[in-house]
């Protein structure tokens, strides 16, 4: 006897309408994916054989942000507390380059008169206005600031008066004469300029001291109300002091906190900022100890 047979079982199929509707889908989705490999693979080869290499798409089209235009990041540098010395000269180079013409110009508020540098027509004369109602004169450009200056000290509870302001030829050759009564030689020199080659000839200085004469026309001038007042303020009105101390060797002069000398505000903050002691520094000239 044998056993009843199952039936073998017969492999699933589907019906010849839902075989067909698979093997589409099969097809589709392999002509999807073979359109994809080729259009990749051509996207390949136009992006290898026409695009043109990276620095010539740059050249060609400079207009086109690329990642080389991407801003490369600079070094920080390395904080330093003062400029070295060759660094000062070569900003000094600038400056003169800029005003060559103006620190040769007795007219000009940036001109430089030193021993090695007469006023140009030695017997230069400025335009004047007579100063706080003095028989003093000084150029319109620097009487104006010094008046402005000396209302701002008085707004302070400081007097300064002037000594000295616009001195002529005429007038530095008497002067020069009678320093020249109690020094000659080096000595003068160093307190007295040659007739033509005193600032004072410009109308852009004023001598100042203290009205009760305290320390006048000497180094201690410096520590006195007027003195340190014009230490802090000068500048904001356009004045410097010409001759600082420890600085004879570049100026030819003693220290002469007195001698106050118009630059105007602009120039004067610079010189300020730069830390240059004297103005042959600050426009890189050569220093003037003798004539
Ligand atoms: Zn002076």
């Amino acid at each position: 006897m044998s056993l009843p047979r199952k039936p073998p079982a017969r492999a699933k199929k589907h019906p010849p309408s839902k075989l067909a509707a698979l093997q589409l889908r099969r097809t589709l989705a392999l002509s999807a994916f073979a359109l994809v490999l080729v259009l990749f693979a051509f996207g390949a080869v136009v992006f290898k054989y026409l695009m043109p290499p990276e620095s010539t798409a740059v050249e060609m089209l400079p207009a086109v942000a690329t990642p080389a235009a991407v801003p490369i990041p600079t070094p920080a540098k390395t904080p330093t507390t003062e400029a070295p010395v060759d660094e000062q000269f070569m900003t000094a180079s600038s400056r003169a380059a800029v005003a060559r013409d103006e620190i040769g110009d007795p007219s000009s508020r940036l001109v430089v008169v030193n021993k090695q540098r007469p006023i140009e027509g030695k017997r230069y004369e400025p335009e004047l206005v007579s100063v706080l109602n003095s028989e003093h004169q000084l150029h319109p450009s620097a009487g104006e600031a010094l008046e402005k200056m000396f209302a701002a000290a008085a707004d302070d509870g400081v007097q300064i008066r002037v000594l000295s302001a616009y001195r002529s030829y005429d007038r530095q050759y008497g002067s020069r004469n009678a320093n020249g009564q109690k020094h000659s030689g080096a000595a003068l020199d160093a307190i007295s300029a040659r007739p033509g080659f005193s600032e004072h000839q410009t109308g852009l200085v004023a001598d100042v001291g203290m009205p009760n004469g305290q320390c006048e026309l000497k180094a201690c001038f410096a520590d006195t109300t007027a003195g340190l007042w014009i230490q802090e303020h000068a500048a904001d009105y356009g004045f410097i002091v010409r001759y600082p101390d420890g600085e004879n060797d570049i100026t030819g002069y003693i220290y002469e906190p007195w001698h106050l000398r118009f630059i105007g505000t602009a120039t004067a903050e610079d010189f300020t900022a730069s830390g240059a002691p004297t103005l042959e520094q600050y426009f890189g000239l050569p220093a003037a100890p003798d004539y």
